[in-house]
């Protein structure tokens, strides 16, 4: 890792397609990327899937772990050196930039790559994160295949709640998505799909009050949001789909934010509001939060910071 009083030309946070991308560049322009990858999902969210079917150049698709683990070998390949912590703390607005990892040791360096993605938002209950892999899902596409003829329910009203439902009727016998207002967001395209389906049906002007289940989700009490009359769903699947937040918690007070809470560049560049200080992927975009896309923002983020190095020297 980095010698005590080395300073770096950049440090890369983040381990997704965003993060590996923006090492591959920077350790091909001879920067030497220092790359935080993170302690629990090295990898970022693909980690999370099984075929990723539209990320170019994989006529069949690729399993999401081995295309990271892929992308990852390649920035390695030209020099980029992994660490497998999590970044605690940074501090950015000097021309030398601080970054400490979990164990507390500082790193210094001329830009940062900020590549840190998103987290899908959680509903909070007791029981929530006990039941997470027994029952509780974030995701259909990694877990629908669990819920084989089972009812289930799905909470949210926009489109990831409306693609989730449509995409677990191949599987499951009901699903009841539960929503706390008497419309949707989603588009009209996947109102129609969902309203056409005759295994999803609506619980309107609701949400999910309670969970129960030991060792595996058992069923759910809904509470409805006018009257709070309260109501048993007996459900052994329940998938959570109300959205994701920008992991941008270290940047607030020295980044700016912009839509949802993401972090503000000045596009088509990656750069932030502070110089030296560059960021891509999901963390950013608000609008497509595609691998493809992680991959585009993080090579322009390292193309960004080797202009910026260039122009110090
Ligand atoms: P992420 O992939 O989220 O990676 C960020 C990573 O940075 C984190 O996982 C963590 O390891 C690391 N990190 C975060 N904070 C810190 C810190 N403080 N210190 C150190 N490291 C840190 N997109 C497609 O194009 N096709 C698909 O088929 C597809 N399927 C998907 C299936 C699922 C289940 C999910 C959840 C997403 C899917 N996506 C798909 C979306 C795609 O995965 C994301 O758009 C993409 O991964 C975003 O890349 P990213 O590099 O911005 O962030």
């Amino acid at each position: 890792m980095t010698a005590e009083n080395e300073i770096r030309q950049v440090v890369v946070i983040g381990s997704g397609p965003a993060g590996y991308t923006a090492a591959l560049y920077a350790a091909r322009a001879a920067l030497r990327p220092l790359v935080f990858e993170g302690s629990v999902t090295a990898g970022g969210a693909l980690m999370l899937t099984t075929t990723v079917e539209n990320y170019p150049g994989f006529r069949d698709g690729v399993m999401g772990p081995e295309l990271m683990d892929g992308m990852r070998a390649q920035a390695e390949r030209f020099g980029a050196e992994m660490v497998r912590a999590d970044v605690v703390a940074v501090e950015l607005t000097g021309d030398i930039k601080t970054v400490t990892d979990a164990e507390g040791a500082v790193h210094r360096a001329k830009a940062v790559i900020i590549a840190t993605g998103s987290q899908h938002r959680t509903l909070n209950l007791a029981g929530e994160e006990a039941l997470s892999g027994h029952g509780v899902s974030y995701c259909a596409t990694c877990d629908g295949y669990f819920f084989r003829d089972q009812d289930i329910a799905v909470v949210g009203g926009g489109d990831t709640a409306m693609e989730e439902a449509t995409f677990l009727s191949r599987f499951a016998t009901s699903i009841t998505v539960v929503h706390r207002r008497d419309t949707l967001r989603a588009s009209r395209a996947m109102q129609e799909r969902a309203f056409t389906d005759p295994k999803i049906k609506f619980a309107w002007n609701s949400e999910v009050a309670a969970i129960h289940g030991e060792q595996t989700l058992a069923g759910l009490t809904l509470r409805d949001t006018r009257t709070g009359r309260t109501s048993e769903l007996p459900v052994t699947g329940l998938f959570v789909a109300i959205g994701y937040d920008p992991r941008t918690q270290l940047f607030t007070d020295q980044l700016d934010l912009g839509e949802g809470g993401h972090l503000k560049v000045d596009p088509p560049s990656t750069r932030t509001n502070l110089p030296g200080v560059f960021a891509a992927g999901d963390v950013v975009d608000h609008l497509y939060r595609q691998a493809v896309t992680a991959a585009g923002t993080g090579c322009a983020a390292a193309l960004d910071a080797e202009r910026y190095l260039a122009a110090l020297a």
